[in-house]
């Protein structure tokens, strides 16, 4: 029924590709549907690792979303010599997403090293909500060891950030709804005259 993002070959390619998939809702996908679109999505953020900047923690992260327009964007984090200027690979993720003018995030994959999958810190969940009220998540990690066996930890944005704050709480006309973001930061609370 509904469609997904198809996979190309390449995924630099992919990450272009634009599949008019309206209101895609991965949690209304059925069990195959939904498998196949994170195998894809998970693909996409492996390789979005192999291009992450890390030399200081060598703790590289990659990161596919999914809009619900079905387009996909990719992101890794991003290390910095101040240490603080470090970035996250869902962050990047977002930022691309943005820029593309897109403001609903469907599904996201997230890749890391380590003996079990990482998952995202506090700050990129706040920014996850930002664009969704909640979206199914998955955390895996990519063994560079023989010993590390590969895991997979399906969850969500409502079990990571519970009780969460949102734009809805501010914007009468949130961009989670699909209207454009408003470039101000005032709230809006009274659009009706
Ligand atoms: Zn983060």
């Amino acid at each position: 029924m509904t469609k997904k993002p198809t996979t190309t070959a390449s995924a630099r390619k992919t990450t272009k590709t634009v599949v008019p998939v309206h209101d895609l809702d991965v949690f209304a996908l059925d069990v195959t549907e939904r498998d196949e679109l994170f195998s894809t999505l998970r693909e996409l953020a492996t390789d979005a690792r192999t291009r992450a900047y890390a030399p200081y923690s060598n703790y590289r992260v990659g990161a596919a979303l999914v809009t619900k327009t079905g387009r996909v964007f990719l992101g890794c984090n991003v290390e910095n010599a101040t240490y603080g200027a470090t970035t996250c690979a869902e962050r990047g993720a977002v930022q691309q997403m943005v820029a593309a003018g897109e403001r609903e995030i469907a599904a996201i994959a997230i890749a890391t090293g380590g003996d079990e999958p990482g998952a995202p810190c506090g700050i990129c969940r706040q920014v996850l909500r930002e664009f969704a009220r909640d979206l199914p998540i998955e955390l895996f990690n990519v063994p560079e060891e023989k010993r590390v066996k590969p895991k997979v930890i399906a969850t969500s944005l409502a079990a990571l950030l519970p009780l969460s704050f949102g734009p809805e709480m501010l914007l009468e006309d949130a961009h989670a709804k699909g209207a454009p973001a408003t470039t101000g930061t005032k709230p809006s609370k009274s659009k009706k005259k």
